[in-house]
């Protein structure tokens, strides 16, 4: 089979299936099968597809078809710039999210601790680490399989010498290929807080913040295939700010930054509960949609003793 009619064929399967960029999909679907890119298309449509790579591309598509997310049939998502793996344990990173990653790293200076609570597959906290010197950053999360994940990147992307093992064996040699040579990174299981020690210059989330009722509206990829767990933040979506701000005394340093991600329409709500927290020059950063997406601030300095 010519790889044109292949790709006719892929995107017929999936716009029958109602897929959204079913085109785009089937394009990037048959690039992956090949090892190919878009060039192929244009210039080389009459190339040879292998029995073999036919096969594979109508094994993916019709899971695409499945409304699977592309992202777990290929098995990666860039962000900021670098590309993450991803499974079906964690959220797909989206690009709003950089907006939260571009505001911490406008904030964070060389040598800092940051805490990443509901880490997934590690996205924000590597990216930081990435795009800084020196810096220390903690990941937390509740789900070990995600962990995982945020393991295998960040050895991928900062290099095995910055992950964990730094004390036990301060020689263990390893290739680095990001940050710098002071940069380290390690990851705790437990549920938000349980595991994590110390107090931090800057802590940051994302956590799950959808309506439970609004879960079953979106779209099937999200639903069906997302971790629900990754999703779900309680009845008004805000119980996770809640928990977080309740908790984050006992772990930022005074003065210290906090910025959440929050859902387009939770800004407002998010900013009242960080000021009732304590948090003054709280502040809300709109994504390129004009969307609420960032919202943060400055721990205070308890008030002097009278
Ligand atoms: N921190 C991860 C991300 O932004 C996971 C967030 C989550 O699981 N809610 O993609």
């Amino acid at each position: 089979m010519r790889y044109r009619d292949a790709y006719d064929r892929g995107r017929a399967v999936l716009a029958q299936a109602s897929v959204t960029e079913a085109d785009t999909d089937a394009r990037l679907l048959l690039e992956y099968v090949c090892g190919t890119d878009r060039n192929t298309l244009l210039a080389h449509g009459d190339r040879e597809v292998t029995k073999e790579e036919e096969g594979r591309y109508r094994e993916l598509t019709e899971k695409r078809s499945r409304h699977i997310p592309l992202q777990y049939l290929t098995g990666v998502q860039d962000f900021m710039g670098l590309e993450f793996s991803v499974n079906e344990q964690v959220l797909i990173p989206r690009q709003d999210t950089e907006i939260l990653v571009e505001e911490a790293l406008r904030n964070l200076h060389d040598g800092m601790r940051v805490l990443d609570m509901c880490t997934g597959s590690g996205c924000i906290l590597i990216s930081m680490l990435r795009y800084s010197n020196d810096c220390e950053g903690v990941g937390a999360d509740i789900s070990g399989e995600a962990l995982k994940v945020a393991r295998e990147n960040a050895e991928k992307l900062l290099g095995a010498r910055a992950l964990t093992v730094r004390q036990e064996d301060p020689g263990e040699p390893g290739e680095f290929s990001g940050g710098s040579a002071g940069t380290h990174i390690s990851f705790v299981q437990g549920d938000l807080f349980e595991k994590v020690e110390g107090k931090y210059d800057m802590v940051l989330s994302n956590p799950p913040y959808i309506r439970s009722r609004v879960i079953d509206t979106l779209m099937p990829e999200v639903q069906d295939h997302e971790p629900r767990q990754a999703l779900d933040g309680g009845e008004d979506g805000l119980s996770f700010y809640r928990r977080i701000l309740e908790e984050i005394p006992g772990y930022l340093e005074k003065g210290g930054m906090l910025l959440f991600e929050t859902g387009y329409d939770q800004g407002e709500a998010v900013s009242r509960l960080m000021e009732e927290a304590g948090f003054l020059e709280v502040r809300v950063i709109k994504d390129y949609g004009g969307m609420d997406r960032v919202v943060c601030g400055i721990l205070r300095f308890d008030d002097p003793v009278q």
